[in-house]
This record gives structure tokens, C-alpha cells and sequence, in this order.
């Protein structure tokens, strides 16, 4: 489509048209998982959100314009620890959480990024990069431990809108650490007992965790380019270690022109921490529900918002596919999608815009000619929705609900218990709590009944 993207850059904090450096190449990094846990649906928001503009982008610039890097963190503290607790090797706990996100970004149904590597494979480019930092006097050995020099790097905090005083201010040197100023963060650490260790010229150790993200986009961006993503708990200190790294070594006034955060998922809603227990990892969700509900639920609030997590949103969500659903359409062929339907994509990846475009679609594709049908399905699909079919749904739904039968009936047994003791507040709370979960209940006869809505 002829019309230009626009992304809400971070390091400007601004509105920004997308000008991309060369737009036969176009590269776009996102910090990928540590792989010591299950991923759960804070993880997921990231997934989603930067799938879609991978998706924009390629339909603006081309399919084989666009790399989308997105890394594999398989070394560092949380693995090791986790590695510990759970009596399994480094080598087993990674790989079969690297197993885990894998199948749980299939069932959010995200592409596969272009690049995925991982941090222990390009250890060696690692301590390049630092050899380089230390020859270049942005860095410094003390006792096997590598840091970089922050007062070294004119620009540090401007990505995060920081100033050096304050975090000067806000930090007092560990006396169990090395460093010059306490502002100054590690590029490589001793491995102490156990842990896995790489030679190099400062001794058997590892990288600091910020490392990796420099050194790998370096080998597959070059030492520019054009989006980097991740989640907002990520740009200080983080994002802003990178730059520093980045520009340093690379002798650049530039690192990524385009800093794209996604805002967090809330949970301010009690029902659901209550109810929902520990089924905030994506793996969980499968049992319950469609990975389209999921999926549908990460778009519903533009990608800089908080997302209040709760069951309504996952049961609206999954109401909103059924009615969809009523009207899909196998696709033999690629249809084209009106280009004014993209539009809130286009401008800062306006999610919530696109599926109110969708649900426009969906009035005038339900009065039953194929051509709108056709029509909406794609426009479902462009975002990654209603790539099942219908078969597929329908067998999904049989089973799942969110709520377990055995659940339900003990919710209705408390609620009629409230009713005989005249609690008839207590006794409609449940109810409606029910119902968020998909479960109406019914009294009939001196009986209550209950079905999936
Ligand atoms: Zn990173």
C-alpha cells in the first residue's frame, strides 16, 4: 500500500513517520526469551504485537524485504539458578524451555522470525566486541571482571530520559563488586562453581546479559538499523546498555533509529488472580481454549497501553470468534484487502482501530454474498486470526471452557448455599462470575442447570 507507517519512537518520544535506511533492507530486532520458564502471557504480548508489525512492514516494503531478529538468551543468572532448583543440567532446562516457547508461539500462531539465535553461540563475537570497547577506552579489566565506562558515553540515558547525576545519585557500588563508578555495568563476569564458563583474555567467565544483543544484531542488522523492539521493562537499564555498547564499538552515531516498547499486561482485576491460579502460562491456556482467543485478546489494546488481563476479555474474545467464525469462508486464492482496512496498522500499529475495521467488515460480509465473505476472512487471516477452519474451531470449543465441570458445580453448590441463607449478594456474585467464564446457570424446578453459553 502507498501510504507511509508511522511508529511511536521511543528514543524521541515521538509520533514518527517510518523512514527505513534502505528499504530493500529492512531489519527489526526484538529481545527475545530468557529460556529459564515456561513463558507466560507477559511474554506473549510481545510476540503478538511485534508478529503484526512484521506483517505490516512486509506488506509495505515486500515479503523478502524484511529481517526480523528476534534472540534466544540461553545463558544467564535466572537459568543457572533455575538450573540449581530444579536438579536439571543447563543444557536439558534449555532446551526444553526453547521446546516450550517454540510450541507456545505456533499456538499464538506468530511467524518465525528471520534470525533466531543464541547467546551461546556467538560467544566469541562477545569478546570481540568487549576486546574492542577496552582498546577504545570504553571499558576496563578489574580482577577477571569486564565493565564499561559510562561517563565515557556522552549520549547514555538519553533513550530512557536519565541523567548520569541522578543515577549516579540512585546507586551505591556494591564493595563485593569492581567497578570504577557505580554506574558502570558488567560486559563479562568469572564463573564461579559450576557455571557454564567461556576462556577469554580476562579468564574463564561469561558475558554480562546486555552483551548479547549488541554483538548478535551486529552480525545479522550491521551496525545500524532500522527498529528495535521489546517489551517496556526493557529500555532502562537494558535497551540503553545496548546503544552504549553498540555505539562505542562501532564507532557510530547511530544505533537503531526506531526504539518501539510494548506497554504491560495488568492484572488489577482480583477475579482473575483469584480463579485463575497459576493459568498465566501460555502453555496452561492450551487445554482451555483456542490459541485465536489468546491472540485476539493481546490486540484489543493498542500496543503502548496497559492490558487489563481478565476473564471477560478472554470470554468477549472468544464470543467475538464464534460470531466470526458464523460467516468464515475457505480461501482457494489470495484476496486482496481494501488498503483504507489497513489504515490503523499503518499509523502506530492501532490494533483496537483494526479490529473495530474488522467487526465493519464482518456486519456487511454476514448479509451472505461470498465476496465480502471472502473479503473479511482475509483480513481476519492478515493479522493471524481465522486461520483455522471452521472444523477446527468447532472441535476446539467442545472442550474447552475456562472453568472445570468439576468447578462449576462446586461455584453452584456455594451460590445455592448463599441463596438459602438469603446471602443474595453473595449468591449473584457467583452467578456472574459464572458467567464470565462462559457458564450460565439456570433454576428450574427447584433445580439449577448449567450450560456453556
Ligand atoms: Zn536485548
Amino acid at each position: 500500500m502507498n501510504k507511509d507507517i508511522f511508529l511511536t519512537n521511543n528514543l524521541t518520544n515521538k509520533k514518527e513517520k517510518f523512514v527505513p535506511l534502505d528499504e530493500k533492507k529492512i531489519g527489526m530486532y526484538v529481545c527475545g526469551p530468557t529460556v529459564y520458564d515456561n513463558p507466560h502471557i507477559g511474554n506473549a504480548r510481545p510476540l503478538v504485537i511485534f508478529d503484526i508489525l512484521f506483517k505490516v512492514l512486509k506488506c509495505k516494503y515486500g515479503k523478502n524485504t524484511v529481517t526480523y531478529v528476534r534472540n534466544i538468551t540461553d545463558v544467564d543468572d535466572k537459568i543457572i539458578n533455575s538450573s540449581k532448583e530444579n536438579n536439571i543440567s543447563i543444557a536439558d532446562l534449555t532446551k526444553k524451555i526453547i521446546k516450550i516457547f517454540t510450541d507456545d508461539c505456533d499456538f499464538l500462531n506468530c511467524e518465525k522470525p528471520s534470525e533466531e539465535p543464541k547467546a551461546t553461540e556467538h560467544i566469541e563475537l562477545m569478546i570481540k566486541m568487549i576486546s574492542k570497547l577496552i582498546d577504545k577506552g570504553f571499558a576496563y579489566e578489574n580482577k577477571k571482571h569486564v565493565y564499561f565506562l559510562v561517563n565515557k558515553f556522552k549520549d547514555y540515558g538519553k533513550l530512557s530520559n536519565k541523567k548520569l547525576e541522578d543515577l549516579i545519585a540512585g546507586s551505591r557500588i556494591n564493595v563485593s563488586e569492581n567497578k570504577k563508578n557505580s554506574e558502570d555495568f558488567v560486559l563479562w563476569k568469572p564463573s564461579i562453581d559450576k557455571e557454564p564458563f567461556w576462556d577469554s583474555p580476562w579468564g574463564k567467565g561469561r558475558p554480562g546479559w546486555h552483551l548479547e544483543c549488541s554483538a548478535m544484531s551486529k552480525k545479522f542488522l550491521g551496525d545500524k538499523f532500522d527498529i528495535h523492539g521489546g517489551g517496556l521493562d526493557l529500555l532502562f537499564p537494558h535497551h540503553e546498555n545496548e546503544i552504549a555498547q553498540s555505539r562505542c564499538a562501532n564507532d557510530t552515531d547511530m544505533f537503531a533509529n526506531y526504539w518501539v516498547h510494548n506497554a504491560f499486561i495488568t492484572m488489577s482485576n482480583e477475579k482473575m488472580s483469584k480463579s485463575q491460579g497459576n493459568i498465566l502460562k501460555i502453555s496452561d491456556f492450551k487445554k482451555k481454549m483456542s490459541g485465536q482467543v489468546l491472540r485476539l485478546a493481546l490486540m484489543t489494546a493498542h500496543y503502548k497501553q496497559p492490558l487489563d488481563w481478565n476473564d471477560k476479555l478472554l470470554n468477549d474474545c472468544k464470543n467475538t470468534l464464534e460470531k466470526w467464525y458464523e460467516v468464515y469462508i475457505k480461501l482457494d486464492t489470495k484476496i486482496k484487502i481494501p488498503d483504507e482496512m489497513l489504515l490503523p496498522l499503518y499509523d502506530d500499529l492501532n490494533t483496537p482501530g483494526y479490529i473495530a475495521n474488522l467487526h465493519k467488515l464482518y456486519e456487511k460480509a454476514s448479509n451472505g454474498k461470498d465476496k465480502d465473505k471472502k473479503i473479511f476472512v482475509s483480513a481476519c487471516n492478515f493479522i493471524g486470526l481465522l486461520n483455522q477452519t471452521k472444523e477446527a474451531w468447532l472441535d476446539f470449543k467442545k472442550l474447552k471452557s475456562l472453568i472445570s465441570e468439576e468447578d462449576i458445580i462446586k461455584k453452584i453448590t456455594l451460590r445455592n448455599k448463599a441463596r438459602d441463607d438469603k446471602k443474595y449478594e453473595e449468591a449473584d456474585k457467583i452467578r456472574d462470575e459464572l458467567l464470565d467464564k462462559g457458564v450460565l446457570i439456570e433454576d428450574k424446578d427447584g433445580k439449577t442447570n448449567w450450560k456453556l453459553k
